[in-house]
């Protein structure tokens, strides 16, 4: 990418030499580089890093449409094509922003373009929900015609009216006022008295939804303050600062949060908050617009003209607070102070298409390039982010205990293998499990089930011939979900209904088994009749709503039993839940990805967590076939360090992250055999390339290529291989050598993810 170097150099000499200026453009393509346009004199003012330009491209020239993103005086030695037209009024992107962006282009091996418009919203690009008004205001009195015109009473009266408004006022709506029509007003423009010009204005403009003040803030606790005043300091200086604060569940760290943010409000800053999208709970957003009145909400289910409202809000600096998912590590701030990242362990950070990023490191790069601090929060950190705290790159703030000196709730571990077995057709929950149930329902206590797997049977099975019935597209075996009585497939959403009999054999009696939240729900239907119960899973949850109204019913204790996926696990505060039962602790073990114990750690951490939150304590049951494992053991006993330890000690061993990069090529295409060979000839090129690195001595291993755990998916055959190598230097060059001279075969689709977070 030769082309992009000094592009946020401004050149000294444009000024001098107003007709000779150039402009860099990039395109959502797989360009890599970008190309260098002529701006034509009628078209300087408006050409500017971060709008949007229609150029001619390639051999036909045909008209494109391309980000700007720098300009320059220096002449390029060949002749340049000119600029057509300009898209944007104002520039979509700050220089901040449109750096960050480069970054993201460089480290996830994605084009610049790409990149550009994957991040701004369509509802920004095209301005929708906009409208173009007229507006009007009066001329001043030196430029005045002489003599002054004739006017009707009606002129006269509007005139006066225009000229005690304090700005330009919108034709319609003065016309409006005056109970006239427009052509009064247009005749003021005509005869020299009053200017008009279009505008673009917003087409409904709600704001930001302001809210009065709740409580007020609680009184820190002593380890609060400690970590209160460590941040406090570095948001009064300024600067980069990445801190990594881990905090029990339960240990205030949202209250942290709140007071930092309200220091750079202070400042006449923004603050940017990023959660995981599960966590955008009504709780979660009231407790933000409880103390900010601007607080801007950025969820996956805006509409585009919403996003599009809000994305000019924040550039116009109408925003203090935005909370939002993964894609609001971009939000355009015109200063911003502070980013949060809370549950900063979530995967859900991670974007799993082009540009595949993950969030939390792009906001640590933001913070960086905006001279500000960042908090990255959790009570189960990340190991990459446990680890550059142990080295010092980031700087770790702890909340060891509870607030208001509340225990950590106490995890019992319920062994399966020697549990007696439950007589009936449902077993889910164990004997010892149903007894705390009765205890707790019979204390008045609320309960809250964690089973990580939806539907009612997990597969169906021919007994005789042991075959699984697997989706027709996926290398996957199919989900009974008996509300719908159909056979689903959780990858692709291909369904069919239950078939007689064994489609392999014959046989008639296929076995429903394995246990999913339907199944469960059934259970507790036939061993606690009577008792209210709700089930949170992606199926139950599709109203839009639905969420809200949930967990509305569940704080008013009309629900008495809440069971679901891992919805349930986070962030949710109901200080009468006294259990927390864990159906299967094991489901996550057995995932091959090297992650698999850190996940298991963490949903438990994260469940256990709901409860013991009030003045009855709480407690929580683990089922497990696994409970010598260290990952379910120390998370009973609440000991995230000494899991971190270990697991670290686990990852050095075998060179896995953090202690190495990961890049994973993934290879899909219909036809198995040209799939396995191009993934053989591309690992094999990756290879050639590796004595030619920079840095021979850059330790680069190529694991593969093999056949992916999940084989199969919508129909494609996929072969993937990973480069490791504790260079991420090294690992970008090789990258950029094998596909400056490779040329993928057709019929083959590679994907490059770094950092990946699913390796299936
Ligand atoms: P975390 O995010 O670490 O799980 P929260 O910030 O959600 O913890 O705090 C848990 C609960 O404790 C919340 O209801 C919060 O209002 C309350 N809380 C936080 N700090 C204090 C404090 N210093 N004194 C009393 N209550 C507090
Ligand atoms: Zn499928």
């Amino acid at each position: 990418m030769k082309a992009q170097q000094n592009l946020f150099a401004q050149d000294s000499e444009s000024a001098a030499e107003p007709t000779s200026l150039f402009a860099e453009v990039v395109f959502n393509r797989p360009l890599e580089q970008s190309f260098t346009y002529g701006i034509p004199r009628q078209l300087e003012a408006r050409v500017q890093p971060g709008v949007r330009v229609k150029v001619p491209l390639g051999r036909g020239d045909r008209p494109a449409i391309g980000y700007c993103v720098a300009v320059s005086g220096k002449s390029p030695s060949y002749a340049v094509k000119p600029i057509l037209a300009v898209l944007d009024d104002k520039p979509l992107l700050t220089p901040p922003l449109l750096e960050l962006t480069r970054w993201m282009s460089d480290y996830y091996f994605c084009p610049w373009g790409q990149v550009l418009d994957a991040i701004v919203p369509a509802g920004a690009k095209e301005g929708v929900g906009l409208r173009q008004k007229l507006f009007v205001e009066p001329v001043p009195e030196d430029r005045l015609p002489i003599p002054p015109p004739r006017l009707t009473s009606r002129q006269r009266t509007a005139l006066e009216a225009l000229r005690n408004e304090s700005s330009a006022i919108e034709i319609g709506v003065l016309a409006e006022r005056l109970g006239c029509g427009p052509s009064v007003i247009q005749q003021l423009i005509r005869k020299g008295l009053a200017r008009g010009f279009k505008q673009q204005v917003e087409a409904a403009r709600p704001g930001p939804e302001t809210h009065g003040a709740a409580e007020p803030p609680p009184v820190l606790s002593a380890d609060q303050q400690q970590v209160h005043t460590a941040l406090s300091e570095a948001v009064a200086r300024g600067g980069f600062q990445p801190f990594l604060l881990h905090g029990v569940t339960g240990s205030g760290k949202t209250e942290i949060y709140l007071r930092a943010i309200e220091q750079c409000v202070d400042q006449g800053r923004e603050a940017l908050v990023l959660v995981p999208e599960i966590s955008l709970t009504p709780q979660t957003i009231e407790r933000f617009r409880g103390r900010f009145p601007r607080v801007a909400v950025l969820h996956s289910h805006l509409s585009d003209s919403d996003r599009g409202r809000y994305w000019r809000q924040i550039a116009a600096g109408e925003v203090q607070v935005i909370v939002g998912a993964r894609s609001a590590v971009f939000a355009p701030t015109r200063q911003l102070g502070l980013i949060v990242v809370d549950e900063e362990h979530e995967s859900s950070f991670k974007q799993e298409t082009t540009p595949r990023y993950h969030a939390r490191d792009v906001a640590v790069m933001r913070a960086r390039l905006e001279g500000i601090p960042i908090v990255l929060g959790s009570a189960t950190p990340s190991l990459e982010s446990w680890h550059n705290a142990r080295r010092g790159r980031y700087r770790l703030l702890s909340l060891p205990r509870r607030v208001l000196d509340l225990p950590m709730p106490s995890v019992q571990l319920i062994d399966l293998r020697h549990e007696p077995s439950a007589r009936g057709p449902y077993r889910a929950i164990s004997p010892t499990l149903e007894r705390a149930m009765r205890e707790t329902l019979n204390r008045g206590g609320q309960i809250i089930l964690l089973l990580n797997r939806r539907g009612f049977s997990t597969f169906l099975l021919c007994p005789a011939c042991g075959e699984a019935m697997k989706c027709r597209f996926c290398d996957v075996a199919l989900t009974h979900h008996r509300d719908r009585d159909v056979l689903l497939c959780h990858y692709c959403g291909y369904e069919q209904p239950p078939p007689e009999c064994c489609p392999h054999c014959g046989l008639r009696q296929m076995r429903f088994l394995g246990v999913g939240t339907e199944k469960l729900e059934a259970e507790l239907a036939q061993k606690f009749p009577g008792v209210p119960s709700l089930r949170m899973d992606s199926d139950s949850m599709r109203q839009s709503g639905a969420h809200a109204r949930a967990f509305e019913a569940f704080r008013r204790g009309d629900v008495r039993i809440l069971l679901g996926t891992q919805m349930i696990a986070k962030g949710l505060d109901f200080p009468n839940v006294t259990l927390v039962g864990v159906i299967q602790a094991d489901f996550a073990l057995h995932i091959p990805d090297f992650r698999s114990a850190e996940r298991t750690f963490q949903l438990l951490a994260q469940v256990a967590g709901r409860t013991g939150r009030g003045p009855a304590g709480g407690r929580v049951l683990v089922q497990t076939f696994n409970p010598e494992q260290p990952c379910i053991q120390l998370a009973a006993r609440h000991d995230f360090p000494a899991f971190a330890e270990t697991e670290l000690r686990h990852r050095q061993e075998l060179s896995y992250p953090p202690f190495t990069r990961l890049v994973r090529i993934l290879l899909r295409g219909k036809e198995a055999d040209v799939v396995r060979q191009e993934a053989d000839r591309l690992a094999e090129a990756f290879r050639q390339q590796l004595p030619r690195l920079a840095n021979r001595k850059a330790m680069v291993r190529i694991l593969g290529p093999a056949e992916t755990p999940v084989a199969r998916l919508m129909g494609y055959y996929r072969y993937h291989f990973q480069m490791q190598s504790p260079n991420v230097t090294a690992v970008h060059e090789l990258l950029r050598r094998v596909w400056s001279e490779y040329k993928v075969v057709r019929g083959v689709d590679v994907s490059v993810d770094v950092d990946p977070y699913n390796l299936l």
